[in-house]
C-alpha cells in the first residue's frame, strides 16, 4: 500500500479535503485509517457560530518535505461579512492560503485567527463547521440526490433539504430527474452535468449554513451558461457571510468589495476593481490580457 499513499494524499489535497471540507476529509482519513497529523489540543475551544473575521498575521508556510516557501510573512485582514476575491498566477499560493483557515495544514510561522482566536486553539470540528467550501471538483457519493445534499447537515429534514436545493437553483432540475430527490446518482444512476453537480454541492453548503465561505475556482470548468446559473447560486449563498472567491476568470469577481492580487512574492496589490484598474499595475495587466483573450 505504501506506494499508493503519495498519490492518495495528493488526491485528497486536490478534491476531498477542500470539498466538503471537513466531513469528507475526516471520513476519508477514517476509511483509509490514516493518522491525521493535525489534531485537537487537549484543551481545544469549542465555539458557537463566529462572526467570520479572518486574519493572517505574518504567516509563512511551506509544505512538509518541501524546501520552498509558498507563503512568506503574509498579513491580511478580512472583515466579517466581507466579499474578497483572490487572484493571481497559478501556483501563487491561493489555494494553500485558503486551506490554512480550516487548518488543513499548520502554518510554519505566524498565526491564522478566526474572530480573533488562533485556529490552533480551536476544536477542529467546531472550526470546520464554520467554513463552507465549494471548489471545482465536486465530491458526490453513490446514493440518492437527497442523501448527497443532506451530507451538508445530517440532521436536516426533507423540507430543509428541498429549501436548500431551491436556494441553490437545483430544485427544478432535480424535479425533472426520473425519481426526483430519490434519483440515484451513483455509477449506474443518472448522469449529471458539471453545473448540476456544482449546484448540489452549493445546496449542501446552504444546509450547512456556515458563516465563512471559500469558493476555489468553483465555476472555472463550466461552460458559459452553467457558469451564469452557478454564479447566481453562489451569490445567493454568499449573502451575509464572509466570502473568499478564488477566480480564474476576472470577469466573475469585478464586483468584489476587495480584490487581492497574490503572486509568489506575496500580496502585490489590493483594492476594488476600479481602483486597481486606475492603479495600472499587475491587476490591470492581468485584466487587459484576459479581456483581449476572451474577445479574440
Ligand atoms: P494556486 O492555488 O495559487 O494555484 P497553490 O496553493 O495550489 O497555488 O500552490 C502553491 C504552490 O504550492 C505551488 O508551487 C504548488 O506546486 C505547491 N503545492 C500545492 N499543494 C502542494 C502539496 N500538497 N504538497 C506540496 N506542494 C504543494
Ligand atoms: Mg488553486
Amino acid at each position: 500500500v505504501g506506494f499508493m499513499i503519495e498519490p492518495i494524499q495528493r488526491l485528497t489535497h486536490m478534491s476531498t479535503q477542500l470539498q466538503e471540507g471537513v466531513t469528507g476529509f475526516q471520513r476519508f482519513m477514517e476509511i483509509m485509517n490514516l493518522k491525521p497529523s493535525i489534531v485537537d489540543k487537549p484543551d481545544a475551544l469549542t465555539i458557537p457560530k463566529v462572526r467570520g473575521e479572518i486574519a493572517f498575521k505574518d504567516v509563512s508556510f511551506r509544505y512538509e518535505d518541501h524546501l520552498d516557501r509558498v507563503l512568506t510573512h503574509l498579513s491580511l485582514h478580512i472583515r466579517p461579512g466581507e466579499y474578497v476575491a483572490l487572484v493571481g498566477p497559478s501556483g501563487a499560493g491561493k489555494t494553500t492560503l485558503c486551506s490554512l483557515i480550516p487548518r488543513f495544514y499548520e502554518v510554519t510561522d505566524g498565526e491564522v485567527l478566526v474572530d480573533g482566536i488562533n485556529v490552533r486553539d480551536l476544536d477542529l470540528r467546531s472550526l470546520r463547521n464554520q467554513i463552507g467550501i465549494v471548489q471545482q471538483d465536486v465530491y458526490l457519493f453513490a446514493g440518492t440526490v437527497i442523501e448527497n445534499i443532506r451530507y451538508g447537515n445530517p440532521e436536516a429534514t426533507d423540507e430543509q433539504v428541498i429549501e436548500a436545493a431551491k436556494h441553490a437553483n437545483a430544485h427544478d432540475f432535480i424535479m425533472n430527474l426520473p425519481n426526483g430527490y430519490r434519483s440515484d446518482i451513483g455509477q449506474r444512476g443518472v448522469k449529471l452535468s458539471g453545473g448540476q453537480k456544482q449546484r448540489l454541492s452549493i445546496a449542501r453548503v446552504f444546509l450547512k449554513n456556515p458563516p465563512v465561505l471559500i469558493f476555489d475556482e468553483a465555476t472555472s470548468a463550466l461552460d458559459n451558461e452553467s457558469e451564469s446559473i452557478v454564479k447566481d447560486s453562489l451569490e445567493a449563498l454568499a449573502k451575509g457571510r464572509t466570502t473568499i472567491v478564488i477566480a480564474h476568470r476576472l470577469s466573475t469577481i469585478r464586483h468584489a468589495e476587495r480584490i487581492i492580487v497574490l503572486t509568489e512574492d506575496g500580496v502585490a496589490e489590493q483594492g476594488a476593481h476600479e481602483a486597481l484598474l486606475a492603479r495600472d499595475g499587475m491587476y490591470a495587466r492581468l485584466y487587459a490580457k484576459q479581456f483581449e483573450w476572451q474577445t479574440s
